[in-house]
């Protein structure tokens, strides 16, 4: 069990209570959630999926189509990719932790909106408090803008660790972004093989 600090923005810890346990508490605080407007066109809630001792978490932006239909981050043709890319570093989905910023899904996946960034990101904050991995993967420009307080743009940031408290942040583009984009492609499976050099040293 890694928890970073007890100041829980949506749970109260209990004395006692594990990663996984919190983990289980905030996604059925999530499971009822109606602070924003995203409740009412969704499916399912998608709070986030993987190891609750997760060294290494990785956020992206907001669900998709089938994420929202099965509940679950990453399951379309990106996730596929995303589970292609995680090799590349050593790593299974088992081991790793996904989560996004929105946990229901925008209508026609438009972009987050800022205000629904605000009212759903103490969720978020609060999983990466009850995992407290070594490293966040930030997948593309709002998890990356959001963790990092920066207005710098994905292409200028991806692939260099930067340290936001005690977490080491590796922003790499999005999968969905990079899946039909050669260029993009390059740079992400390089990202990925760096991860998992920075994993083993
Ligand atoms: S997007 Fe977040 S804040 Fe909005 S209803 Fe879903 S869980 Fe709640």
């Amino acid at each position: 069990m890694a928890i970073v600090n007890s100041h829980f923005a949506t749970v109260q810890a209990k004395e006692g209570e594990d990663s996984a346990q919190l983990l289980a508490d905030i996604e059925g605080v999530i499971g009822q959630c109606r602070r924003c407007a995203l409740c009412e066109g969704r499916t399912n809630v998608v709070p986030g999926f993987g190891n609750p001792a997760a060294r290494v978490m990785l956020v992206g932006e907001a669900p998709g189509k089938n994420e929202d239909l099965q509940g679950r981050p990453f399951v379309g043709a990106a996730g596929h990719y995303l589970t292609d890319l995680l090799a590349l570093a050593g790593l299974s989905r088992d081991e790793v932790f996904i989560a996004n910023v929105l946990k229901c899904r925008p209508p026609s996946n438009r972009d987050p909106h800022p205000d629904e960034i605000v009212t759903c990101t103490p969720y978020l904050r609060d999983q990466v408090r009850a995992i407290g991995p070594e490293f966040l993967v930030t997948m593309g420009n709002f998890s990356t803008k959001f963790i990092l307080k920066t207005e710098r743009g994905i292409t200028r940031l991806h692939g260099q660790v930067t340290m936001a408290g005690r977490f080491k942040v590796f922003p790499v583009y999005h999968p969905a972004a990079a899946l039909y984009d050669p260029t993009k492609q390059v740079a992400i499976e390089a990202d990925f093989r760096r991860l998992g050099e920075l994993l083993k040293g």
